[in-house]
């Protein structure tokens, strides 16, 4: 049965850790557009976080559902903690040859007041942002050698921004093209954030989509520069600021600004090799819908 949702044809994304992936029928796994596993990178930084054995079966199991048939896009979602060497654990995943695309995100716990903060985190930022420069170095060399885009996700949403210049919005989409139904009917703008009131914008009893009230991003987003790349990054982090410790939001804007001004130095290079004919600017039209990614880590 096909599934259809105002007069186009729904398309389905599955988030799952991965555990049960196997399970999941030939018949059904045909109707995934996308299927997000959560895995964080090595086999050690996965199973440090998640459980020892974590990683061999979600992998395993990755492999049997594409033996099984499934062909559509399998994402590596990674969150990442601090110590994360982020360029090492990118290159896993995607080397694994399993993945089409690799998303990570921040943990929250690395900024949230109530969680204890570890020792080393200004040093570890520094590194992040050092791995993301090398990740991007590395991204645009891949695409000059194989005439490939190599799937990172954050790169190609935000390339695909500078590339035509279009401003975004949140990309999460939160409240804008993504809503999360609650099983009382009230419907949240963002699906972490349901027992907030900033979040709670209707119901299915007395709501259409096109009547839902906008949730907008706030300070310091609302006046900065780079808004209309980043998009405001977390709609629940931006009205929960009392709830990080204090300067947490400057950090967090620190590793998205540095991820931002690298994809800015490389867009020249991007350009030419599109010029060139080695990579086509459609290359960069990633996700086609709202499948879960959020582009900004
Ligand atoms: S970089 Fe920070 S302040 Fe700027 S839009 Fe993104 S989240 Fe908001």
């Amino acid at each position: 049965m096909e599934k259809i949702v105002g007069g186009t044809r729904g398309r389905f994304a599955l988030q799952t850790n991965g555990i049960f992936l196997d399970r999941l029928e030939p018949s059904l796994l045909q109707k995934l557009h996308t299927i997000l596993v959560s895995v964080d990178g090595s086999e050690q930084v996965t199973d440090r976080e998640r459980g020892k054995g974590v990683y061999r079966r979600a992998m395993r199991n990755v492999e049997t559902v594409r033996g099984n048939g499934y062909s559509g896009d399998m994402v590596a979602r990674m969150t990442v903690v601090q110590g994360t060497d982020i360029f090492e654990n990118v290159i896993h995943l995607l080397g694994a040859g399993l993945f089409d695309h690799v998303h990570w995100q921040l943990s929250f716990s690395m900024f949230w007041k109530s969680d204890v903060t570890e020792p080393g985190l200004q040093e570890w930022l520094t590194k992040y942002n050092a791995g993301v420069s090398s990740l991007a170095h590395w991204w645009v060399d891949e695409m000059a050698r194989t005439g490939k885009v190599p799937g990172i996700v954050p790169f190609i949403g935000i390339m695909r921004s500078l590339l035509s210049g279009a401003k975004s919005g949140l990309r999460c989409g939160s409240g804008d093209d993504f809503w999360a139904i609650m099983p009382d009917g009230r419907i949240s703008a963002c699906p972490v954030a349901v027992d907030f009131d900033f979040s709670v914008v209707g119901s299915i009893q007395t709501h259409t989509p096109a009547s839902l009230p906008r949730v907008e991003v706030g300070e310091p987003c609302a006046s900065c520069d780079i808004l209309g790349i980043c998009g405001g990054r977390c709609l629940f982090v931006n009205k929960s600021q009392d709830l990080l410790r204090e300067g947490a939001y400057a950090e967090i804007c620190g590793t998205v600004k540095h991820l931002v001004a690298e994809l800015q130095g490389a867009l020249p290079r991007v350009r030419a090799l599109i010029d060139g004919g080695l990579v086509t600017a459609a290359d960069f039209d990633y996700p086609e819908f709202n499948n879960g990614c959020e582009i900004i880590p």
